[in-house]
């Protein structure tokens, strides 16, 4: 598929508000190349009326912005530079590198939740509100197509906190070269024009390694981030009951927990996750996003080499 963007006068505002944004975001977001070769990505949709977008973009950003600046605060250890870790992003050290978990010896017990194959129009709302009456972050990993569809339901989800990972754009099992590097970089183009976000986090469908997703992913530095308990919602039949016993019998302190918002109905997500987020707490874990969670590990591997 030849891919053609044309950046109208809207988008160019747009640029350009990212540009202005503070200088810890700047250098925060992965350098930003302009799309290696010209687009198609119908955007129309996604720029109009002009002003609305503007006043919508500015508001997401201030919101991220805002988030960054607060965990920024947060961390007390390391020097400057650690502090200025990616917040939608992998520490550097994870570059290039697959996870399926963080190595904690820290006493705090941690844990990630993170949806995929949204957003999604209704599941993706519901689980936020459920996050939000929770007050947890997640790590949410988008469908470029499916990001296409619903921008405002993703600037949502980016406005509320929560960290940003790439999903490829059709969620394919089977790429030749020159498909990997599309599904990758249009969704990376796509989450960046609609959220402002540049994120350093790719999840493979369906976990599948050979298939040279992976492999263009960790060329390009991202973390290639897979799971520790899979609590397979993806599976349309499956029971809440299931869902939550799936997610609890595997949990470990560092884990990274799959679950979906989207590519179907999750009905069944939707309902089971106020009782697993209810059962971590009971077991007094405290949940973070995926780059918290490597940024934790990574500082614990630097005290540990002082
Ligand atoms: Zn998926």
């Amino acid at each position: 598929m030849t891919i053609r963007v044309s950046f109208s006068g809207v988008q160019k505002t747009c640029l350009a508000l990212v540009a202005a944004a503070g200088s810890f975001v700047a250098s925060a977001l992965m350098p930003v190349d302009p799309p290696s070769e010209p687009a198609t990505l119908n955007l129309t949709n996604l720029f109009k009326p002009a002003i609305k977008l503007d006043l919508e973009f500015s508001r997401v950003k201030a919101a991220a912005n805002q988030r960054v600046e607060q965990w920024r605060n947060s961390i007390t250890q390391g020097e400057d530079e650690e502090k200025k870790s990616f917040f939608f992003s992998s520490p550097a050290s994870f570059h290039g590198k697959i996870v399926q978990q963080a190595e904690l010896a820290g006493q705090e017990k941690v844990i990630a939740l993170t949806f995929d194959d949204g957003p999604w129009i209704g599941t993706t709302e519901k689980v936020l509100n459920i996050l939000n009456q929770y007050q947890v972050k997640a790590t949410f990993f988008w469908i470029g197509k499916h990001l296409k569809l619903y921008p405002h339901i993703a600037k949502k989800v980016v406005a509320e906190g929560h960290a940003i990972g790439n999903h490829t754009w059709h969620h394919p099992y089977r790429v030749n070269t020159f498909q990997a590097t599309r599904e990758i970089e249009d969704t990376a183009t796509l989450i960046y024009q609609v959220t402002g976000v540049k994120t350093s986090l790719f999840r493979p469908p369906g976990g599948v390694l050979n298939n040279g997703l992976a492999a263009y992913a960790q060329q390009q530095k991202y973390t290639v981030m897979m799971w520790s308990a899979d609590s397979r919602d993806w599976n349309t039949g499956i029971s809440t009951s299931t869902i939550i016993d799936n997610v609890l019998r595997n949990a470990r302190s560092g884990g990274i927990v799959l679950l979906h918002d989207g590519g179907g109905n999750r009905w069944q997500t939707v309902e089971a996750l106020p009782v697993i987020i209810a059962e971590f707490k009971n077991r007094g874990y405290k949940f973070v996003t995926v780059p918290e969670l490597l940024q934790m590990e990574e500082n614990e591997n630097k005290l540990q080499s002082k």
